[in-house]
């Protein structure tokens, strides 16, 4: 396939790289990131995206894929399909589809889950709106890309599970944090704590899979210093998502809240700017004195 590649950072760059390994020909285009070796360089996003049969956009927000989508939509050729894998509000998800739509091209909203590494190595999971055709076309790149891609149904809806997953994910991780600096101050062996909680009711990921305390469970970031992973303020951003998406549609998210709340304080008021998410642990110590 031609495919055309759009915002080629930490994610992109990787994600884009696996697409051309496999052999499929791929012009990419970003406004400051360099090109990968083995991808055209295109001198636009319009050029990037012209006889491409797929355009995959990776951007930091709903705001420029916005922008990006109205230079590039137009440039498409009919029957080719936008699939868009940032993680955007769902309005904007929307917006584009419709717009894609109009122009007679299909069009996908397809986050991920899985992180850098998940890039690296091809094993990121998609999560994907639109049409059953949008997503038979794009399905292929996907199995490049990543190890699953679920299709959870129209426009939006991809957005909606990515949104839903990370705040659980930010929930869990907050009270999982607050559970071993509770457990400290009870007197309570942290590895003690992980052997119950892993194999008892209040397993989740962030304990088995992510542990934020350092030398406990698998290795994670905790074991790095706390250096991301998922940094504290890409969380942030999930979660203002996540509440952004609470309020257009009515819905009652409290703990949602709470998360948000304390994400950005945390990155916003105190030092999570630049940490990981799980640095949350330290910091319930560092205020239980
Ligand atoms: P990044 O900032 O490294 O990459 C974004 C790239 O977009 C940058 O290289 C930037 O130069 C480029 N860009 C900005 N405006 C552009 C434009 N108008 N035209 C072309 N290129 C443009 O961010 P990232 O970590 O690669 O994340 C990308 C998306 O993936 C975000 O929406 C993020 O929330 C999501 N995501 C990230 C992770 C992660 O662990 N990093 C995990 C899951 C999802």
């Amino acid at each position: 396939m031609r495919i055309g590649f759009i915002g080629l950072g930490n994610m992109g760059a990787p994600m884009a790289a696996n697409l051309a390994g496999a052999g499929h020909d791929v012009a990419g285009f970003d406004t400051a990131a360099p090109v990968p070796a083995g991808i055209h360089a295109a001198g636009s996003a319009s050029e990037a995206a012209r006889d491409a049969d797929v355009v995959i956009t990776m951007l930091p927000n709903g705001a420029i894929l916005k922008t990006v989508a109205q230079q590039v939509i137009p440039a498409m050729k009919r029957g080719a399909v936008f699939c868009d894998c940032s993680t955007v509000d769902v309005d904007s998800a929307r917006v584009v589809a419709s717009q894609a739509r109009a122009a007679g091209l299909g069009s996908l909203d397809a986050p991920v889950s899985g992180g850098i590494g998940g890039a690296q190595n091809g094993t990121l999971t998609f999560m994907v709106g639109g049409s059953g055709a949008a997503f038979a076309t794009v399905q292929p790149l996907f199995e490049i890309m990543g190890q699953k891609a679920v299709h959870c149904g129209e426009a939006g809806a991809g957005q909606a599970a990515k949104i839903c997953n990370n705040m659980i994910l930010g929930a869990t991780m907050i009270v999982t944090c607050e559970a071993f600096a509770l457990a400290d101050k009870l007197g309570l062996d942290r590895q003690k704590m992980f052997d119950v909680v892993s194999t008892s009711s209040g397993y989740s990921w962030s304990m088995n899979a992510y542990c934020p305390a350092p030398g406990i469970g698998p290795q994670s970031p905790a074991d790095n210093d706390y250096r991301p992973g998922f940094a504290a303020e890409l969380m942030l951003k999930d979660l203002n998502l996540a509440q952004a998406a609470a309020q257009s549609v009515g819905a009652q998210t409290p703990i949602g809240a709470l998360a948000q709340q304390l994400y950005e304080q945390f990155v916003e008021q105190e030092d999570g700017r630049g940490r990981d998410f799980s640095a949350m642990l330290p910091r319930f110590v560092k205020m239980n004195g």
